[in-house]
């Protein structure tokens, strides 16, 4: 028995009753519980629920009504509704919360029989880049614990790393599954905006937020999304965009790249990533081996992204965060004076610096005098971004791009917010567009992962899986493992 192995393997030794679900999901229990000690990679192991799905998965098996998915152990990001289950988004606001809903993404891999082992730790409403804004404690990278394992979906990329769950969701608004994944050296993937229903996502920036998962290889993240993705009459911005390649995953998997693509490299994002030169020219190299043509592009508003996206982000998340007042549910302060003492309480004692600043920020830029030089002019910037891109795919099929400018760096080593927000920088311009982008790993920095970003046209999925598929059937980066599991087992 093996949680290391690609999906369907999982599945083909389930079938044919090598081990039961069971048996995996108790591994997989043991190994959360003891790892996360050193990881603090969850905020919940659901032990006794994971049991109980785990058996009623081998039923449907031993029924012969098994989905490649029935009896997998998956980690859910603690930002997804759970019904029954504390949904705390990593915030002390959401820290006695117990979801009375479930999100469709969700129900929708319940229905496929996966397990829910638990929810993984986050920055706090998914706002971070390296998971030190979470109420429950920062997490450790499996490659070097003194490191961050990238944000906002530390957790998930944490435990998909070390080998606990095969796969894990995430969420991403400006880089969230992307820069983690290539932190922790997984393969994440971002959808089209609209692909993945928000039903029950706790909402940041509802224009940008956008469900994922984060695996070892693209053909397990084209599995995940063919169970997560299609139009849900909950999600007005979910699309219905039929998808026969899609549909046909879990029985043909993700077939061949018909034909050689045309990659687009921007020159904006190469020129600024401080490593990984060499690795991304032999990941150019291996691509055009297997017959990709590679050339240089320009998106020339790359510059503005970063500044567009914290003032619509902020703005979004200031709309968004005045749910959690106090009244309903969520934090509550002791002995409110008044309504108003009530809110100011509540809100102060329940967010954190990070949650605060984005939206004292976001209501700033949306405030009535304001309004007009930061939200409207940030909103013209996404449209130029957004042009940027369909001229590039008017020459090329994809674009590969660094997913960071570094790799992880040290536990509490970047202090000003600044900072923090220039980790973004390679993956906010395609949420500003709503575009489909996933990272792969492409090797070693000083023994951490370094990721290579792919980004496709809307909707445009298929090429993206397809192309990282061929790149991981010639490279092995995505085979390599953290130590830390060798000295746990
Ligand atoms: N790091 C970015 C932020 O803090 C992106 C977060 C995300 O994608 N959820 O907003």
């Amino acid at each position: 028995m093996n949680l290391d192995q690609p999906i369907r393997q999982i599945a083909a030794e389930l079938a044919r009753g090598d081990y039961s679900s069971r048996e995996l999901t108790v591994a997989a229990i043991e190994r959360a519980k003891r790892l996360n000690e050193r990881l603090n990679c969850f905020v919940t192991i659901a032990e006794d629920q994971a049991l109980a799905q785990a058996e009623q998965a081998d039923q449907r098996i031993r029924r012969g009504q098994a989905t490649p998915l029935t009896g997998i152990p998956v980690t859910h990001k603690d930002i997804f509704c759970i019904d029954g289950m504390l949904t705390s988004c990593g915030s002390k606001m959401l820290a006695n919360f117990t979801a009375p809903y479930t999100a469709t993404t969700i129900q929708k891999l319940l229905d496929a029989g996966t397990v829910t082992l638990g929810k993984a730790n986050m920055d706090e409403f998914a706002m971070g880049s390296s998971n030190e804004n979470s109420y429950f404690g920062s997490v450790a990278n499996p490659w070097n614990t003194d490191c961050v394992p990238g944000g906002s979906s530390g957790g998930s990329a944490a435990v998909v790393a070390a080998s606990i769950t095969p796969v894990a969701t995430g969420t991403d608004t400006g880089g969230s599954i992307r820069q983690p994944a290539s932190f922790c050296g997984v393969t994440g993937l971002k959808p089209t905006y609209g692909r993945v229903s928000r039903y029950g996502m706790v909402a940041f920036a509802s224009s940008l937020d956008q469900g994922g998962v984060l695996a070892h290889t693209a053909h397990d993240a084209a599995l995940m999304l063919a169970y997560m993705a299609g139009f849900d009459p909950r999600d007005s911005t979910s699309h219905d965009h039929q998808d026969a390649w899609l549909e046909a995953v879990p029985e043909n998997g993700i077939g061949e790249l018909e034909a050689p693509l045309t990659v687009g490299m921007p020159k904006e994002y190469f020129d600024n990533a401080s490593i990984g030169a060499t690795l991304y020219d032999e990941a150019r190299r291996a691509l055009e081996g297997q017959g990709f043509r590679c050339q240089e592009i320009t998106l020339p508003h790359t510059d503005a992204a970063i500044p567009a996206y914290y003032i619509l982000a902020g703005a979004e998340a200031s709309t968004n965060l005045s749910r959690y007042d106090g009244v309903r549910f969520g934090h509550r302060c002791e002995d409110p004076e008044s309504l108003e003492d009530l809110y100011e309480r509540s809100r102060s004692e329940g967010f954190g610096a990070e949650v605060k600043r984005r939206i004292l920020t976001g209501t700033y830029a949306l405030s009535v005098g304001y309004f007009d030089a930061y939200y409207v002019k940030a909103q013209k910037i996404r449209r130029l971004i957004q042009q940027d891109f369909l001229n590039a795919f008017s020459k090329v099929d994809l674009l590969i791009a660094p997913t960071a400018p570094g790799t992880a760096f040290r536990r509490g080593e970047l202090t000003d917010p600044l900072a923090m927000y220039q980790q973004d920088l390679f993956t906010i311009p395609a949420s500003l567009a709503g575009l489909p982008a996933l990272t792969l790993p492409c090797g070693l920095h000083d023994g951490l992962p370094v990721g290579l970003q792919m980004i496709a046209a809307h909707f445009d999925e298929q090429r993206l899986l397809k192309a990282a598929a061929v790149y991981q059937s010639i490279t092995d980066w995505h085979n390599l493992r953290p130590d830390l599991r060798m000295e746990i087992d």
